[in-house]
């Protein structure tokens, strides 16, 4: 027989990313000799945010789903965008922390900033406590499918440094379905990849949105990940048979 599904969601699900962003933030102010206080990595991620929305070429399905935080790391170069698409995005991170650091009243190389941050941040895609025996355990009894919005070279890059890509059946990101997470053209996706009688046993997020979305669209259950139900307890929310 073939075992029943659980979708599950990537980041802040199984690996941090606002805590992340904010930590890694925090470090690079801090070997730029900045003072990294709250406030200055709110001031880094305004400018981000701002940054990233002024770039009319956001709305590519290919990157539509990439948060502005994201944008400082991702890589944009080998995406299958038109060309002009793909250089209004390159150098969107040095921009923004050019912007950043105006604001913080810094003139430190923006270039320096923004490698740095890449660096940074990519030591902190970690699995949360408890997940990998979570995925695991789980995964005795169930097909484990990955559901995460964003880029494909970001997501994908996130999933290899997570060390959990073995554990996954079927991965998919929003940037390559070619739909958001939570529309019907996602879900009509993952529910087209439940062949031979498979059947969703939940779907695991932390968006009350997105992930939410997925589940209703589907008709499948849903556990909503919270700083109180952590994905290390995943397994109780089984009811297969
Ligand atoms: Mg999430």
């Amino acid at each position: 027989m073939v075992p029943p599904v659980v979708i599950i969601d990537l980041d802040d699900c199984l690996i941090p990313d606002g805590t992340a962003a904010r930590a890694a933030i925090a470090a690079v102010l801090d070997e730029l000799s900045i003072t990294a206080d709250e406030q200055a990595v709110d001031t880094v991620l305004a400018a981000a945010r701002r940054e990233w929305r002024e770039n009319r070429q956001i709305t590519h399905r290919e990157v539509e789903r990439v948060a502005s935080w994201e944008a400082l790391w991702a890589d944009f170069h080998d995406l299958p965008m038109p060309p002009e698409v793909v250089d209004a995005l390159v150098g969107n991170d040095v921009r923004a922390w050019r912007l950043a650091l105006d604001d913080l009243g810094s003139s430190a190389d923006a270039q320096v900033a923004a490698l740095a941050f890449r660096r940074l941040r990519r030591a902190l895609v970690v699995p949360f406590p408890g997940v990998e025996q979570a995925l695991e355990s789980l995964g005795e009894r169930h097909e484990l499918w990955l559901a995460t919005d964003g880029c494909r070279s970001l997501q994908r890059a996130k999933i290899a440094l997570s060390g959990l890509a073995d554990r996954f059946a079927r991965v998919f990101v929003s940037g390559e379905v070619g739909h958001p997470k939570g529309t019907a053209g996602f879900t009509d996706a993952v529910r087209a990849a439940l062949t031979d009688g498979r059947t969703v046993c939940f779907v695991a997020g932390d968006s009350e949105t997105t992930d939410l979305l997925l589940a209703k669209t589907g008709g499948w259950p849903f556990v909503r990940i919270t700083d109180e139900v952590r994905f290390a307890g995943a397994a109780a929310f089984c009811r297969c048979p």
